[in-house]
């Protein structure tokens, strides 16, 4: 029987991973060795229940009675903090769900590694920050690394069989978010919860205020060029609206290979899941008839200026990633908490990448995990002092 564990299993990409072991057939199909989630301790446990998983932990230490109380009598083993999910990553499976959001999804997914099995990755922090040690992690102890996020997947998919050094570009597609139509001069003023709505994907709150700036765009881009090694030319980013091409490789004999599918992420996790065979999956089928037409433009770089950001973080490689990511996600956290508009978030990565450049080793690649977190907090800090400057213009 396979073993499986999800970290941030109570989250969008989560939910989606328990909705297809469950279909699958649970506890009778997989050895769920363990779960981990934060606050919603509830669910979790109802999860862990539902899967006989032999660990469930709550990364918020406050929570850990609630979780023992709900998961009493199970035979469930229970923990909470940090260092508990990364008990858990040292746990072996054969396949791992690196599902937490942001910059903590990093260690569990790397520790994950060394147990040789299939990393599917969503977290997609880990390989902008830290790609080419995940990389080589994945190489020393023969494990397999399966992109979860449409596009990436997509990218894989249309690789398959396919001569690496045959490719000539990629491209991939960003559905241009919640403000896509809006008129520039209103995206100052747009508020959180007019930046939480995506026009087609469910999924988690920061991610889609991502989508609407395009930082998941720009995150994704990097993600490209660290995973298939590609460089920042050969990768280019379409606007479609529908959101159902998700991804399209040209190679050097002037073919090109789309991957299409309707906007449901559990097509993307059930192809990890089930990788290297294909699965039978009963998700919703593509119908172009009824899509009618499929429409794409280029992306204005005005509108969306994290794309531009993206490229200098390539073109400076090393630890530039780390530094991005982490001044985006304290960006997005100045912008939820009120202190910032929209449109400084972007303002303020820009900053903290300039402040940066030419100096603290940014273009130096790290060594560790802690090169990584040292660059995390300096880059923090920066974005911090940049977003409270801004918040009080
Ligand atoms: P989400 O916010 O819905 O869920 C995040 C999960 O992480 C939850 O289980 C939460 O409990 C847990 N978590 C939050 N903070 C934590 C912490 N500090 N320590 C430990 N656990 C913590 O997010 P999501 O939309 O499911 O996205 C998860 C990851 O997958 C992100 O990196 C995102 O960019 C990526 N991704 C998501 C989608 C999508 O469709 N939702 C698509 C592609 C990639
Ligand atoms: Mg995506």
């Amino acid at each position: 029987m396979r073993s499986v564990s999800i970290f941030g299993s109570t989250g969008s990409i989560g939910e989606s991973t328990f909705d297809l072991l469950m279909r699958a057939g649970g506890p009778t199909a997989f050895r769920t060795v363990a779960l981990t989630g934060w606050r919603n301790v509830a669910r979790l446990a109802q999860q862990a229940r539902a899967l006989r998983a032999e660990f469930a932990v709550t990364a918020y230490a406050d929570c850990l009675p609630a979780l023992q109380d709900a998961l009493a009598g199970s035979g469930v083993r229970v923990a909470a903090g940090p260092a508990a999910i990364l008990e858990a990553a040292d746990r072996p499976a054969d396949w791992t769900m690196s599902a937490i959001v942001g910059a903590a999804g990093l260690a569990p997914g790397y520790r994950a590694l060394r147990h040789g099995g299939t990393l599917a990755l969503a977290n997609k922090e880990s390989l902008v920050s830290a790609g080419r040690l995940l990389l080589d992690e994945a190489e020393r102890h023969g494990a397999t690394i399966v992109p979860v996020d449409s596009e990436h997947s997509a990218i894989f998919q249309a690789l398959r069989g396919e001569d690496p050094a045959a490719v000539e570009a990629v491209t991939i597609t960003a559905s241009g978010g919640a403000f896509r139509d809006w008129p520039l001069e209103r995206l100052a003023r747009a508020t959180v919860a007019e930046a939480s709505v995506h026009p087609n994907w469910a999924m988690g709150q920061r991610i889609t205020i991502d989508s609407a700036s395009m930082f998941n765009k720009a995150m994704e881009l990097i993600e490209t060029h660290v995973f298939f090694g590609l460089p920042s030319e050969a990768i280019g980013v379409v606007l479609h609206p529908e959101s159902l091409v998700h991804a399209l490789v040209t190679f050097r004999d002037g073919a090109t290979i789309a991957h299409l599918g309707p906007p449901d992420m559990r097509h993307a996790i059930g192809f990890a899941l089930h990788w290297p065979a294909r699965g039978h999956l009963k998700l919703p089928r593509l119908d172009l008839a009824a899509a009618g037409r499929l429409t794409f433009a280029t992306p204005d770089p005005v509108r969306y200026p994290a794309l531009g950001l993206a490229r200098e973080v390539m073109a400076e490689g090393g630890l530039a990633g780390a530094a991005f990511t982490a001044a985006k996600e304290a960006a997005l956290d100045a912008f939820i908490e009120g202190t910032i508009r929209f449109t400084d978030m972007a303002a303020v990565v820009a900053e903290v990448l300039a402040r940066l450049s030419g100096s603290s080793g940014l273009g130096i690649a790290p060594a560790s995990l802690d090169n990584v977190a040292d660059m995390d907090r300096e880059a923090r800090r920066l974005a911090m002092d940049a977003a409270r400057a801004r918040g009080q213009d």
